[in-house]
């Protein structure tokens, strides 16, 4: 295998970034890159794909495709994606041809529950208390450590809820790990959270770091539901989950936005659920109230160009508009909040459909 590619210069106004994916999120890229002058090429496996509709160039081809990898990788001067379940080996391909941030660093250790949260514990960050459950004998041990309500999550291929199991019992845990076909898994202390909230942060190819204000997260039915800026963070918790998301980047040397989704505990502290090697959509409210949005901030590291101001100049409430919702698209529309559809047929249950931000005059500084 070749080394990956860097970046030897800026990639310059009228070249191609490449993203790895097509849903929303990089349908938002791709509306960003054009506002900087950057074409974009999605490659996605589905041919619906949300960003197809706005982007110079398109791939509709299978992620272990090597001849359509290649003449992508090729035709780009940089790539990146928008979901984390790319293919290792996708990525490896890929980077061997042209520079791919974020890099397979990123990639790997968010691919992989335990391996994430081993890192994030290594680094010194709390996180829910956690352990390896790939057998029944490791399943009954990890319940007895934790001693209380837990979550069974598989390590790999978890999202919005799915592979994850509430446990009362060590019966409960064994269960659930049968439910989940015996995939390698961890158990997680349940944290019965004030509140949730997450950080947003970018870091350039030359080490240099922002972060967005937090904003305060609401789940249901573990998909987002509501993002809010200014968040009930204090100003030092604030300046924590900074610290949080700029000790992660910078251990990774990241290239590119990434997301740290946060329990914020009864008594403050603030431990780490998840990482994203990606934008968020716990972010999508920076595209209307602040001067660069996560998009922009993403194109602009994974091109090599300095970040821009990660600025808020309004407080936000972001609603993301899910399934049926959709089909009230009319109403939304007169609403006054900046209205996003993400150009999907389909309204299947559960599926992000779109999301408005509402604003209202800044009154915090975090
Ligand atoms: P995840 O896929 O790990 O981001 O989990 C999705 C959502 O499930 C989180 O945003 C929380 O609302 C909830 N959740 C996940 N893990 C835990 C936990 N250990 N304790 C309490 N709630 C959790």
């Amino acid at each position: 295998m070749s080394p990956a590619k860097r970046l030897s210069a800026p990639v310059a106004p009228g070249s191609t970034i490449g993203i790895l994916g097509g849903g929303q999120l990089g349908r938002m890229l791709a509306l960003a890159a054009a506002r900087l002058g950057l074409k974009t090429h999605i490659y996605c496996d589905e041919d619906d794909a949300p960003a197809f509709d706005v982007c110079h160039a398109r791939t509709f081809a299978r992620y272990d495709d090597e001849r359509s990898l290649a003449h992508f990788a090729i035709g780009c001067d940089a790539v990146t994606f928008e979901f984390e379940n790319v293919p290792a080996r996708t990525a490896a391909f890929v980077a061997e041809r042209t520079p791919l941030n974020p890099g397979a660093r990123a990639l790997a250790l968010t691919q992989d529950r335990l391996e994430e949260k081993n890192f994030v514990a290594s680094l010194g960050l709390q996180t829910p208390a956690f352990h390896a459950v790939s057998s029944p004998e490791e399943a009954r041990a990890a319940f007895a450590a934790i001693n209380g309500p837990s979550v069974l999550k598989t390590r790999r291929f978890g999202y919005d809820g799915k592979g994850q199991a509430k446990t009362l019992s060590a019966d409960d845990v064994v269960n659930a790990w049968t439910a989940f076909e015996d995939a390698p898994s961890i158990l997680e202390a349940f944290i019965d959270f004030e509140f949730e909230a997450s950080i947003i942060g970018a870091r350039g190819q030359d080490g240099d770091f922002v972060a967005y204000d937090p904003p305060q997260n609401v789940h249901e039915n573990h998909i987002l539901r509501r993002s809010t800026v200014p968040s009930r963070l204090s100003a030092a918790q604030a300046a924590q989950a900074r610290h949080i998301a700029r000790r992660i980047a910078d251990a990774l040397e990241y290239a590119g936005v990434l997301a740290v989704e946060l329990f914020v505990t009864k008594d403050g502290a603030l431990l780490v659920n998840e990482i994203a090697p990606r934008v968020h959509n716990s972010g999508h409210w920076t595209i209307d109230a602040c001067l660069v949005s996560q998009f922009e901030q993403h194109i602009r590291a994974v091109a090599g160009w300095p970040l821009g101001s990660p600025e808020r100049h309004a407080d936000a409430v972001m609603e993301n508009i899910i399934g049926q919702e959709a089909a009230d698209w009319h109403k939304l529309s007169e609403s006054c909040g900046a209205l996003h559809l993400y150009g999907k047929k389909e309204l299947r249950a559960g599926r992000k459909m779109g999301h408005i931000t509402r604003l209202g005059p800044k009154t915090s500084a975090h």
